[in-house]
């Protein structure tokens, strides 16, 4: 068995964007069969999976926006304007624990991961991946 730590840097572009990191997690597996952890290291941000259809991303975003209300005055906005953007990470996930199969994530047909940016734009948003298997 081995353990192998990987760092997947991304720039965001947007304040809330959708990024599906399926194929630069592939990439960057380096065992045949076991399980990967994909975490990051951001409070304002989620890594998510499920089906990459761009209604469904938009459905995604609304959804969220609904559920956090804009016209709330928040604690934390006193000390950094983002509270609305932690909030939604709140209701997400900081990471996913996946099984890889064969070198690569071993998903559903219909199934992608995602980093969800939700305080962007930002430079060097940092997801790691490590990875336990053989
Ligand atoms: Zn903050």
């Amino acid at each position: 068995m081995t353990v192998k730590t990987h760092f997947l840097k991304l720039n965001t572009n947007k304040n809330f964007e959708i990024i599906d990191i399926t194929s630069s997690i592939n990439e960057l597996i380096d065992i045949e069969e076991g399980i990967i952890s994909i975490f990051s290291r951001h409070s304002t941000s989620a890594i998510v999976v499920n089906e990459n259809e761009s209604g469904l991303l938009k459905d995604f975003e609304l959804t969220l926006d609904n559920l956090i209300a804009d016209d709330f005055s928040y604690n934390h906005d006193r000390i950094d304007n983002n509270a609305k953007s932690h909030l939604k990470s709140f209701l997400l996930s900081s990471s996913e624990c996946l099984p890889i199969k064969n070198g690569n994530l071993e998903l559903g047909t219909w199934q992608s991961v995602f980093f969800v940016e939700l305080d962007g734009p930002r430079r060097n948003r940092t997801i790691t991946l490590t990875m336990v298997g053989e």
